[in-house]
C-alpha cells in the first residue's frame, strides 16, 4: 500500500499533539502546504493521493525541526496577519492573531474622524515584525502617515523588509520607544501625533520561564520582557505620551489578558486621558486599552 498524504497529514498531527504543540493540525497543513509550495485547499483535496516516498525525508526534515520546538512560522519564514504576507525571523515576535484587535479597533476608531490634511500622524512604538504599522498603512492609505521604531536593528530590517513586500509607506526609526523623537524647551514634542500605537513586551520577567518552549525558546525576549510586572513600558509610554499625542490623540496599545486593572490606572493616574476604554479579544480576554489625550 503506498503511503498516502493523509499518512503522512496525520504522523506529523500525532507528532506536534506529542510534543504539546497548541495546534498541531494547522503546524501540519501549514507545514505542508509551505513544502508543496500550494495553498490549504490543495492539501484537502489531495488528501488521498499518494506521496512519493522520495519526498518524505525533505518532509521529515521540516517535521523534525518542528518537534524540536521551533515555531512553523521559522520554518516557513512567513505568517499572514490582516490578510497580508509578513516575513519572520528569530528577531522579532511572530505576528499575532491576537493583535489584530488592537489594528482592527484603531481602523474603526479613525473610520469615524475625518483626517487632517496629509493624512493621521501614526507612530507605532517596538514595531517588531512590523506587522501593525504595515497593516495600518496598507488598509488606511492616504489616510495616514505611519512611523515606526524599534530599538533592535534587526527587527527594523525585518519590518523594513515587510514594508517593502507589501508596498507599504511607513518610516521606521530606531530607538528607545520616544527617545528619538525631538521635543521643544518645554518638554512637548517637536511633532506631535494624531494616533500612538502599541504592542510592547508586556511579560513579567518571572513569567518568561514559564511561557511555551516556542515562545520562550524561539522568540525574543528582549520582544517579551515587561519588567518585574510586565508593566514597565506602559509606565513609560503613559509618562511620555502625553507630551507625544495632539489634543484629541488616540492612544491605542496591546496588554496581557490581566493587565487591563493596571493599564487603564496608569491612563487615569495620568491625568491627561480621557475616555479610557478595554477591549477584549475573540477569547473574551482583555486584549487592548484605547485612550484619547485631552
Ligand atoms: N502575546 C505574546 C505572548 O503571549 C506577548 C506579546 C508581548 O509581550 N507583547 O507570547
Amino acid at each position: 500500500m503506498p503511503m498516502l498524504l493523509r499518512d503522512v497529514y496525520d504522523m506529523a498531527v500525532n507528532c506536534f499533539r506529542g510534543i504539546g504543540s497548541p495546534s498541531p493540525e494547522a503546524d501540519a497543513e501549514t507545514l505542508l502546504e509551505y513544502y508543496f509550495e500550494c495553498d490549504r485547499t490543495y492539501v484537502t483535496l489531495h488528501m488521498r493521493d499518494p506521496f512519493d516516498e522520495s519526498r518524505c525525508e525533505g518532509f521529515f526534515r521540516l517535521m523534525d525541526l518542528r518537534a524540536g520546538g521551533t515555531p512553523v512560522q521559522h520554518i516557513t519564514g512567513r505568517q499572514e496577519f490582516m490578510g497580508l504576507p509578513f516575513r519572520t525571523s528569530p528577531e522579532a515576535l511572530i505576528p499575532r492573531q491576537d493583535t489584530e484587535i488592537l489594528v482592527e479597533r484603531v481602523i474603526s476608531l479613525l473610520d469615524k474622524k475625518k483626517p487632517p490634511f496629509g493624512g493621521f500622524e501614526l507612530l507605532d512604538l517596538c514595531t517588531g515584525s512590523g506587522c501593525i504599522a504595515v497593516s495600518l498603512a496598507k488598509l488606511l492609505g492616504k489616510k495616514v502617515r505611519v512611523t515606526a521604531s524599534d530599538l533592535s536593528e534587526d527587527a527594523l530590517r525585518l519590518a523594513r523588509e515587510n514594508a517593502a513586500l507589501n508596498g507599504a509607506d511607513v518610516k521606521f526609526v530606531s530607538g528607545d520607544l520616544f527617545e528619538p523623537f525631538p521635543r521643544k524647551r518645554s518638554g512637548e514634542a517637536r511633532k506631535p501625533f494624531d494616533v500612538i500605537v502599541s504592542n510592547p513586551p508586556y511579560i513579567a520577567t518571572g513569567v518568561l520561564e514559564t511561557l511555551r518552549p516556542e515562545v520562550r525558546d524561539h522568540e525574543p525576549r528582549m520582544a517579551l520582557d515587561g519588567g518585574p510586572d510586565g508593566l514597565d513600558f506602559y509606565v513609560r509610554i503613559f509618562r511620555d505620551a502625553p507630551a507625544f499625542l495632539k489634543p484629541g490623540g488616540l492612544l491605542a496599545l496591546e496588554i496581557g489578558c490581566d493587565q487591563a486593572g493596571a493599564v487603564t490606572a496608569l491612563a487615569d493616574g495620568s491625568g491627561a486621558f480621557d475616555g479610557v476604554t478595554v477591549v477584549r479579544d475573540l477569547a473574551g480576554l482583555d486584549r487592548v486599552v484605547t485612550a484619547v489625550r485631552k
